[in-house]
C-alpha cells in the first residue's frame, strides 16, 4: 500500500477546469453513483472552490435535479480516466487529502531500513556494525529484522555498538532483554564493565572508576 501511493506522489494531475493542480486523496469507500468501488484506493480530486466546474455546477444540478450539489473534478491515478463528481457539499472530500509530508517521512525511514536490512547477511563477515545499529535503533523497522540485528550483535562483537544503543529507548521489552544479554557477552569478551555510577566503560577487574573515582565493588 506505501509503495504504491507513493508512486502516485511523483504524479502531477492539473483540472482543465481551472488550471489547479489536483490533491491526491484517500478514496470513498464507495462511487456514490453507481455503488461499484472506484478501482482505486486514492483519486486526484480538484479542491479548488474558485474552479469553474464547482462553481457552476451548484446552479446546474439545482436546475437539472432540483437538489444541492455541485461537482468537483477526479482523475484516477496512473491513468487517464477523470470525472465529474458529485457532491453535496463543500466540505466534501476536503478532509481525505493524503499527508504528503507523513508519507515522504516514512518513506525515507522505510528505504533506509530496506537498505539496512540488506546489509545484514554480509555485516558479519565485513565487520559492519552499522545495518545492525540502524535497524535496532529504529523502534519503527520490522520486528523480525531487528530480533536478527540482535542476535548478531555479540557475534560482531564491537565494542563501539554498545554507546549507541544505550542511548536507545527501546519499545519492546523482549528485544531489549537480547540487546542487553548481547552488550553482557561483549563487555564479557573484552574483560570490561560498566561503571554503575557514570556508565563508562571500565576494565573487569579495576577497584576504582577511572573516569568519576567511584569505588567499586568485585563483580
Ligand atoms: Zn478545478
Ligand atoms: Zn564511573
Amino acid at each position: 500500500m506505501l509503495e504504491r501511493v507513493l508512486a502516485y506522489l511523483d504524479e502531477k494531475h492539473v483540472c482543465p477546469h481551472c488550471k489547479t493542480e489536483l490533491t491526491l486523496c484517500n478514496a470513498p469507500p464507495m462511487h456514490v453513483g453507481d455503488g461499484l468501488g472506484w478501482g482505486s484506493e486514492f483519486l486526484f480530486i480538484c479542491l479548488n472552490d474558485e474552479c469553474p466546474l464547482f462553481v457552476n455546477g451548484w446552479e446546474f444540478i439545482e436546475n437539472q435535479y432540483g437538489h444541492v450539489g455541485s461537482y468537483r473534478h477526479m482523475e484516477l491515478p496512473d491513468s487517464q480516466e477523470n470525472y465529474s463528481m458529485m457532491v453535496g457539499s463543500k466540505f466534501a472530500f476536503t478532509g481525505c487529502a493524503v499527508d504528503i509530508d507523513a508519507l515522504r517521512r516514512q518513506s525515507v525511514r522505510y528505504q533506509a531500513e530496506k537498505m539496512a536490512a540488506g546489509q545484514l547477511c554480509g555485516c558479519v563477515a565485513n565487520k559492519d556494525i552499522r545495518p545492525v545499529i540502524h535497524l535496532l535503533t529504529d523502534n519503527a523497522a520490522d520486528i523480525t529484522l531487528r530480533r536478527q540485528a540482535a542476535e548478531l550483535l555479540a557475534e560482531l562483537n564491537d565494542i563501539a555498538s554498545i554507546e549507541p544503543l544505550r542511548n536507545h529507548t527501546f519499545t519492546d521489552p523482549s528485544l531489549e532483554h537480547a540487546v542487553n544479554l548481547a552488550i553482557r557477552q561483549i563487555l564479557a569478551n573484552h574483560f570490561l564493565r560498566e561503571c554503575p555510577y557514570c556508565a563508562e566503560l571500565i576494565k573487569a577487574r579495576a577497584q576504582l572508576c577511572k573516569h568519576c573515582g567511584k569505588e567499586l565493588s568485585a563483580e
